[in-house]
């Protein structure tokens, strides 16, 4: 069996700088690469969508960035509804044939993860091909690699090409994760530090004797790594955390308890 097609995604990497978006605009505006994909209008479809989102209260905030592409789904929700119309390649690109995806309007909705975009100035469903005309090597292009990656100032979007159970390997190794993976938990697209977009953190500060509290142990209930020491303006910060009940201690005295349901600051604590 022949090397897949992935792209990694470090999440932390990502600023925001939108060098993605551009680059695959660059490519298909006024760019037809039929018969994988006719031209993207300039406005309207993104489809290397940058989702934001911010945690925590302030000050004590963190802002995170998800570059979201078609998923490249295993087996792929789109597929299972329009399966004359959509297909997977060995080596695991999902296409929409160009032809048959024309007035097909009912193709958006059924993407879980609003990948597709219709193209009204061409009447056809479209979204991100992988950039499949260049790795396949017929678009000219001196660096076989998708734009979007190409393009990425910070190294957040590599592209990978690998067996299955090399990358499986690079799966386990790294901690990548599919991005809700309950709509699809296989495809090409795989994300690092996923937690900063999908997961919850505790956070507050320490002050002793009206002075930051730097170097003191902080424990956290009912997490799996709950333990570290404050930081040099006594900050501490438990990320990683589903929804639940904790509580933290200081030097194994309790100064906070509750449930969250999103990442909270619990604010100053005189200890
Ligand atoms: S992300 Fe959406 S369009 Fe892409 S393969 Fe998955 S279901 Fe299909
Ligand atoms: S892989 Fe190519 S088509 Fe897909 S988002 Fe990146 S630049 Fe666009």
């Amino acid at each position: 069996m022949g090397k897949k097609k992935y792209l990694v995604i470090d999440v932390s990497r990502c600023h925001d700088c939108n060098n993605c978006f551009v680059s695959c605009k660059d490519e298909f505006f006024m760019n037809s690469w039929l018969p994988y994909s006719d031209e993207q209008p300039r406005h309207g479809p993104r489809w290397m969508n940058i989702e934001r989102l911010e945690r925590g209260q302030y000050p004590r905030v963190d802002v995170c960035y998800l570059p979201k592409p078609c998923q490249h789904c295993s087996p792929a929700p789109c597929a299972k509804a329009f399966p004359d119309i959509v297909t997977t390649r060995e080596d695991g690109i999902v296409m929409l044939d160009t032809e048959k995806a024309k007035g097909q309007r009912g193709l958006v909705d059924v993407c879980p993860y609003g990948a597709i975009w219709y193209n009204e100035e061409k009447d056809v469903a479209q979204k991100c091909i992988l950039c499949a005309h260049i790795l396949d090597g017929n678009a000219g292009a001196s660096i076989c690699m998708p734009r979007c990656a190409h393009c990425c100032p910070t190294e957040a979007l590599t592209y990978v090409e690998a067996d299955e159970e090399a990358f499986a390997k690079r799966i386990a190794e790294e901690g990548l994760e599919r991005y809700k993976s309950d709509f699809s938990d296989n495809g090409q697209v795989w994300y690092k530090n996923l937690y900063r977009f999908t997961k919850h953190f505790i956070t507050g500060g320490l002050i002793k004797d009206g002075e930051c509290a730097d170097g003191v142990k902080v424990t956290l209930k009912g997490a799996d790594a709950p333990e570290q020491l404050s930081g040099d303006y006594g900050d501490f910060r438990f990320d990683g955390l589903d929804p639940g009940t904790y509580a933290v201690l200081v030097d194994g005295k309790e100064i906070w308890s509750g449930t969250i349901a999103e990442s909270l600051n619990i604010g100053n604590i005189n200890i």
